[in-house]
């Protein structure tokens, strides 16, 4: 049997295992997904391979790390420095990142996207930031602290810190902070949000199953707003596509994960 891995700091929360487990279990694949809390991401390599693992999904805060830890970085990782898949290929660490695309997915419901603002500066808003920039769309980057922002800064991206914020209309304003994942914060001040609010057509934040104060701001200001659960839909088709070697046809794999949704 084949064991796949999600590893995170917290990774309780995680749906992950329930998505490829559904997957595993009615294709009829003879795998099984699990949870492991890693605090110390310098650890990653060594536990996955001491837990024999076929492959792993990495999420917060431990993204950039697995792209160091890989020996090797294909596709989109590795323009962006940031992993959330791995892979083992004959005893080599591969990565990749499925995130990006998973987000497109998610936001194909809301029409041709011009103007973005991304909220956060991590590895979420990398991938993100970069992918938009391959189709075109300006990204304006807003981050409470400046020491992350000179990447979005060397791909043409707008950015500024919590102190340099100036006030625009966008199509779509973001959340990639991981504000409001375990607590009740705001990715800004409220007084900051609020006015990204009454510029923004769109609203979407990428933590999924529950409603964030962002979202919760959101939905009073009556604007249209989505979670994180279709981008999450979408990066574990495409991770679990990586994962069975294309043994079974996204198709399949699509609709099962679709139904683990629904439990
Ligand atoms: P990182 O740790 O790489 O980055 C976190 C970012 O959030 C940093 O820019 C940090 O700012 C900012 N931040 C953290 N706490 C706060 C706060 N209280 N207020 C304002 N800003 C804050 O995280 P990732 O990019 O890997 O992940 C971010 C979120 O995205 C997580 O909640 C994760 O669960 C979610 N996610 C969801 C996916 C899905 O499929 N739905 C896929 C990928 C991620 P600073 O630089 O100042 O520290």
């Amino acid at each position: 049997m084949k064991l796949f891995a999600i590893f995170g700091d917290p990774v309780s929360h995680s749906r992950s295992p329930l998505m490829h487990n559904s997957v595993f279990r009615a294709l009829g694949y003879n795998a099984c997904y699990t949870r492991v809390h890693l605090r110390d991401g310098t650890k990653l390599k060594e536990t996955f391979f001491s837990l024999k693992l076929s492959g792993a999904n990495v999420t917060v805060p431990h993204k950039e790390e697995a792209f160091r830890a890989c020996d090797e970085v294909r596709g989109f990782a590795k323009s962006v420095g940031v992993v959330n898949t791995l892979i083992n290929e004959n005893g080599r660490l591969i990565g990749y990142n499925t995130d990006s695309d998973g987000f497109m997915f998610a936001i194909e419901e809301f029409g041709e996207i011009k103007n973005v603002l991304i909220l956060g500066a991590g590895g979420t808003a990398k991938a993100l930031a970069s992918r938009f920039a391959q189709d075109n769309i300006k990204v304006s980057v807003l981050n409470r602290s400046e020491a992350r922002l000179s990447y979005f800064n060397k791909i043409g991206c707008e950015i500024s810190s919590w102190d340099s914020y100036k006030s625009k209309n966008y199509d779509l304003v973001i959340n990639t902070t991981s504000a409001g994942l375990k607590d009740e914060e705001l990715p800004a001040s409220k007084e900051m949000v609020e006015d990204i609010l009454t510029k923004t057509s769109f609203v979407a934040d990428v933590i999924y199953g529950k409603l964030t104060p962002f979202l919760s701001l959101a939905k009073e200001h009556n604007i249209t707003y989505k979670d994180g659960a279709d981008m999450l839909l979408g990066q574990g088709i495409l991770a679990n596509e990586l994962f069975v070697n294309k043994e079974l046809s996204l198709k399949n794999i699509k609709t099962h994960m679709q139904k683990s949704f629904e439990l």
